[in-house]
């Protein structure tokens, strides 16, 4: 049976209508669903974390592809299906948790002890809740000694932000923020057919390679700095950074920091690159 006809049998036993509210949209594109895993690059040795996987669209080849799969679903109705689906296979854990509460060290340490196991990687691979995609993103980005890729499904339009190009509208926080931690990749576009219910927006699938590439001598700083600079992005930033009250500096100091990195007073924030982003921080005393 392939996936869409497994989608609607099990939607229909288990009475099941798609909650917005949890962002659910269920991926029934088995193409899709292969590239994924192809992208993430999942081996016999990695775990993987899953967030959301719902009905288990994607679950199925994860378990297939990887050593051991953590799934982390906030839907108790969802918990019901997959603890059915997957009842033949023993390679995973099934949290009924929202992942924005999850402490993800400690989780990867606990399974290492349950299960008595090592991976090479831990890999986070999802189809996203869009709802709050930003707000995991940062959080999987900011596990640094723990995940090593993150390969997920997101809106075309965010995909775009993670990747953009200063002076363009879409690049911004979620844009340095990648970049920072990060090499980021499009793998596909995918269209609203490939999910029921189909979604109001494109999607795309995005890998992120996490590595540091940046040094920063205050790296809290420089994450106050560029949501600050953000914060009025049609401003000058300078006066973005007064008003915000960046770092407790003055007008003059930070129009004296603006100097010493051979800055305009006019640049607005769109207009920098991560590097001199960096010089300003590196440049503070
Ligand atoms: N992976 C599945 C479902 C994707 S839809 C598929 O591709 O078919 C997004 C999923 O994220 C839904 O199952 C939804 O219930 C779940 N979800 C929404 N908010 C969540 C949260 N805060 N924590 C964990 N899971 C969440």
């Amino acid at each position: 049976m392939n996936t869409l006809s497994k989608t609607k049998s099990i939607m229909n036993k288990y009475n099941i209508v798609a909650n917005k509210r949890y962002g659910q949209n269920f991926l029934i594109d088995d193409n899709v669903l292969e590239n994924i895993v192809n992208s993430a690059d999942v081996t016999k040795e990695d775990l993987v974390i899953e967030i959301g996987p719902g009905l288990g669209n994607l679950t199925q080849y994860l378990l297939e592809a990887a050593k051991y799969v953590v799934l982390i679903e906030i839907d108790p109705k969802m918990i019901s299906v997959l603890n059915d689906r997957l009842s033949n296979v023993n390679n995973y854990s099934l949290l009924n948790e929202d992942i924005l509460k999850v402490d993800i060290d400690k989780l990867v340490e606990d399974i290492k002890n349950k299960e008595n196991i090592n991976f090479r990687k831990v890999k986070v691979v999802a189809n996203l809740p869009y709802y709050i995609t930003t707000p995991i993103l940062f959080k999987l980005l900011e596990a640094e000694d723990t995940i090593s890729d993150i390969t997920v499904m997101v809106q075309k339009e965010v995909a775009e932000r993670m990747v953009a190009s200063p002076k363009s509208k879409e690049y911004g926080i979620l844009t340095l923020m990648v970049d920072y931690f990060s090499s980021a990749n499009i793998q596909i576009i995918v269209p609203n057919s490939s999910f029921i219910p189909e979604p109001g927006v494109v999607s795309a699938v995005i890998n992120l390679n996490k590595k540091r590439k940046y040094e920063v001598k205050n790296e809290k700083l420089f994450f106050e700095l560029i949501h600050k600079a953000f914060a009025q992005r049609r401003k000058k930033m300078i006066n973005s950074l007064v008003s915000t009250g960046f770092n407790n500096m003055s007008k003059g100091e930070i129009e004296e920091l603006f100097l010493k990195c051979e800055l305009d007073f006019n640049t607005r924030a769109e207009e920098l690159s991560i590097d001199e982003f960096i010089k300003i921080i590196n440049n503070i005393n």
